[in-house]
């Protein structure tokens, strides 16, 4: 069984349809995939549509939250969430919100960028953005495409990275609350990449134990932005406070360097994921 449990598509920063994905997955080798776009269900009929057969496809989503420390400026936390219910009202009210704030603060961006002379056109990149869920990737594509880097690697690395003076924020979901809102629409939340050093500054035991007190399910251990000792930790951490281990690839298509399904969830745990998850059913055979 080869179970990848984290991927996105074209509706969010993935750059394959969900129909395109689905094909991935299953040329990959895959049993079971969750499609994950950034803060919208838009892809899974596409994807249920598309789904071959003898795949699982779980529907899913990944929530960006924020931790808010009482010593420290608040820490990116990225919530994936399972098996929700797509009609909970709070959750999609919540879901429109955050896909508006990335309108409105990738435009600023676009708009920084383009007055000091870099040649991308804010019209063009949302045109390009099929699912409506604007993201950095969509202006490191134009960027790329410009000819001002050489990869979307590189814009993430230079301009947009979240130290260079053109990024703007957003305003993320507060993390107790996101694993509410997940809980509350009959989902699984589980905390993706949450050692990755790489993406910033990562939060603590003592907040990975308090997410959990706060109706946590799972962590993702095995993530391609994991050293081994950081997924060893999240292992540990997760046998400790109960949780389900879960491993993924973060796939985004050609948009990261990271092949379909080099980090796996074994089969057990996501028996105990499928068991938690009441809000909605995975589309399999
Ligand atoms: P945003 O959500 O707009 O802040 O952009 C962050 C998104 O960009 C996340 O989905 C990341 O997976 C993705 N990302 C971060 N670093 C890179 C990179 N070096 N290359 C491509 N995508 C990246
Ligand atoms: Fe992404
Ligand atoms: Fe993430
Ligand atoms: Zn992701």
């Amino acid at each position: 069984m080869l179970i990848d449990l984290h991927t996105h598509s074209s509706v969010s920063d993935g750059t394959e349809t969900p129909a395109e994905l689905m094909a991935t997955a299953r040329a990959a080798g895959l049993d079971v995939v969750a499609l994950t776009d950034h803060d919208t269900t838009a892809g899974w009929a596409a994807a249920d549509a598309a789904r071959p057969p003898g795949l699982t496809v779980v529907p899913g989503m990944e929530l960006s939250c924020r931790w808010f420390p009482s010593d420290a400026p608040p820490i990116s936390v990225h919530l994936l969430a399972y098996l929700f219910d797509p009609l909970d009202p709070g959750f999609v009210a919540e879901r429109a919100r955050l896909r508006d704030e990335r309108l409105g603060r990738a435009e600023r961006i676009v708009a920084a960028l383009a007055a000091d002379g870099h040649p991308v056109v804010w019209e063009e990149i949302v045109a390009g953005c099929a699912g409506g869920v604007v993201g950095r990737p969509h202006v490191a594509r134009a960027l790329v495409d410009a000819g001002v880097v050489a990869s979307v690697d590189d814009a993430f690395a230079t301009l947009l990275h979240h130290r260079s003076p053109y990024y703007v924020t957003k305003a993320d979901t507060d993390a107790r609350e996101g694993i509410a809102l997940i809980r509350a629409a009959g989902g699984v939340p589980v905390f993706a990449h949450g050692l990755a050093t790489n993406r910033g500054r990562t939060v603590g035991d003592e907040a990975i134990a308090a997410m959990a007190e706060a109706g946590l399910l799972g962590l993702e251990v095995d993530h391609p932005d994991h050293t081994p000792d950081q997924s060893a930790q999240l292992r540990g951490l997760a046998a400790d406070l109960g949780l389900i281990s879960t491993g993924s690839s973060d796939y985004h298509g050609t948009n990261k360097q990271t092949a379909i399904a080099v980090c796996t969830t074994e089969p057990a745990e996501f028996e105990a994921l499928l068991a938690a998850g009441t809000g909605s059913a995975p589309y399999r055979d």
